[in-house]
């Protein structure tokens, strides 16, 4: 195959994926219900839902992620005083319109105040509709906060199941976990190659892969994937004198596409980040064979990703961070987060301490989801980056 064609492959897979992110009306999730009437979607705020068990029970896991810079608040700003980061106003603004019919239910996962109370907002804005609060344990006792949770995930399989019809018996909840484990595989695979030749993987192309991952059914979402790296190394694309930076703090209101494009342009490789971080959270392959819901509760308490808004037990936060920099031969961290997010902004003087003892050049700077002017953004990460492959360090 010429790299000609291999490049249009890419791109075509890249479109769809770019169709799909730019669906705010969430019409594909509307066209997945259309083929039978039993089919349900549930709906899931940042980070992180079990959606193993949605799936299970029939529905479809849908991650909804704001509007990012494609939606006009109209009512959204009504709602929520100033001071408040700005995801919260396009989710409201989105169920004040009826983009989020398509959905049948919603779980709202315990990351931050903002969550919980547009958890009580949707309970009255969309009454009649199945809202849970996903108290996430931040105790990691398998006795304590494990048997906790596995009661939240035998309640979400209740509620989803009799709006289904469908039981989540233990070996549909098998067959679920095992479909979830080729995506993470297929996600490992993703985040392997971008790490290992930044420049076959462009920052963009795998954020809009990893956003397509929350709208469509998951086979589909892990053959996207894997499409999309048989072709990529036969495309033809050649490496630039970029230096390679790990983005931290950007785990819930997305960035838009243009600042991703922009840091590129400035001379910037992702190679590691926290963009999506739900469709990734729990890194590692589920057993298949045991007690299901043992295997989703260890995979959340002991295995799942460090982020803002999950308690560190061990506190070793800033270590593991130092870790990973070293180990994806980051040059540099970006500390990018959303104006407003409490979460990824108290972690910030922990993080920033620990890069400052190890050494390891950051910079830091905020967006919220609608940001239209980059200017500024691109000046700082490209002295950054020209401050680092000039003298190692900004
Ligand atoms: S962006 Fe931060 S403050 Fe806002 S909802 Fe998300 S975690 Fe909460």
């Amino acid at each position: 195959m010429s790299t000609a064609t291999e490049q249009s492959k890419v791109d075509a897979l890249v479109s769809r994926a770019q169709a799909l992110y730019e669906d705010v009306s969430f019409e594909s999730v509307r066209r997945w219900k259309g083929q039978s009437e039993c089919r349900k979607a549930i709906g899931f705020l940042p980070i992180y839902a079990p959606r193993e068990v949605i799936h299970a029970a029939g529905a479809l896991p849908v991650g909804i992620l704001g509007g990012g810079d494609q939606l006009e608040i109209v009512r959204g700003d009504s709602f929520f005083q100033s001071y408040i980061c700005h995801l919260p106003r396009s989710v409201v603004e989105m169920a004040v319109s009826g983009r989020l019919d398509a959905m049948d239910g919603f779980l709202f996962p315990s990351i931050c105040d903002v969550i919980r109370n547009l958890s009580g907002m949707f309970q009255m804005l969309l009454a009649g509709k199945y809202v849970h609060y996903l108290d996430l344990p931040q105790n990691f006792d398998s006795e304590l906060g494990g048997e906790f949770y596995r009661t939240e995930l035998h309640a979400i399989a209740d509620a989803v199941g009799a709006l289904t019809g469908t039981r989540v018996t233990d070996s549909r909840l098998r067959g679920s976990i095992a479909l979830y484990n080729q995506n993470r595989r297929a996600i490992q695979e993703l985040l392997q190659l971008r790490t290992e030749q930044p420049w076959l993987v462009p920052t963009t192309e795998y954020y809009l892969l990893l956003r397509a991952g929350y709208l469509l059914p998951v086979d589909q979402h892990t053959a996207l994937i894997d499409e999309y790296l048989q072709a990529v190394p036969h495309a033809g694309r050649r490496p630039l004198d970029n230096i390679r930076v790990l983005i931290r703090g950007a785990f819930c209101e997305q960035p838009p596409l243009a600042l991703l494009r922009t840091l590129e342009r400035a001379g910037c490789y992702v190679v590691d980040d926290d963009f999506v971080l739900g469709s990734r959270f729990i890194p590692r392959q589920l057993d298949e064979t045991g007690d299901p819901w043992t295997a989703l509760v260890e995979g959340f308490t002991r295995h799942s990703v460090s982020t803002a808004s999950k308690y560190d037990e061990a506190n070793t936060k800033g270590e593991d961070l130092v870790s990973l920099v070293r180990a994806v031969r980051a040059d540099g961290v970006l500390l990018m987060a959303p104006s407003f997010c409490d979460p990824a902004l108290l972690d910030q003087p922990m993080l920033q301490s620990a890069l400052d003892k190890a050494g390891i050049p950051f910079t830091s700077f905020k967006y919220s989801e609608d940001t239209g002017q980059f200017q500024v953004i691109r000046e700082q990460a490209g002295t950054f980056a020209d401050a680092i492959k000039l003298w190692g360090k900004a």
